[in-house]
């Protein structure tokens, strides 16, 4: 009996270390993104400008339209790759946490009373907030 209320502690510790570290993985890509955008911004800016510059004067140097079109389109794809890593972090995340519920819920089968499927926590059976979160605990 302590040893399951022991595991169903670490379990809980566990699921809100996975949740933070993702998190933080989270919102250091999203602000890589800001960043990258940015810079897209900032160069299609000045891809305009000097296109317009070309215009006036007469010229049209393809090269420099195909370096700087070269550097947004890299940028580009930087931006795919971060949203990648975003998706890969959030599909473990849900991986790495989607296995409790099954192991709470034969916890609550285990044993009288209900685990918070949240937090983990021991409730009293049909009681239907959980003492320790605060989640609604369903029957
Ligand atoms: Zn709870």
């Amino acid at each position: 009996m302590l040893e399951k209320l022991k595991n169903t502690f670490d379990r809980g510790i566990a699921t809100v270390s996975v949740k933070s570290e993702s998190m933080v993985e989270i919102s250091r890509i999203k602000a890589q993104i800001q960043g990258l955008q940015k810079q897209q911004t900032a160069l299609i800016h000045q891809l305009g400008g000097e296109m317009y510059e070309m215009w006036k004067a007469g010229t049209l140097n393809r090269e420099r339209f195909e370096q700087v079109c070269g550097e947004i389109c890299g940028i580009e794809k930087a931006i795919d790759e971060q949203n990648r890593r975003m998706e890969q972090v959030r599909a473990e995340e849900k991986q790495l946490l989607g296995t409790q519920p099954v192991a709470t819920a034969e916890a609550a089968q285990a044993a009288p009373g209900m685990f918070c499927p949240a937090c983990g926590a021991k409730n009293q059976a049909g009681a239907r907030f959980c003492v320790s979160c605060g989640n609604k605990l369903v029957e």
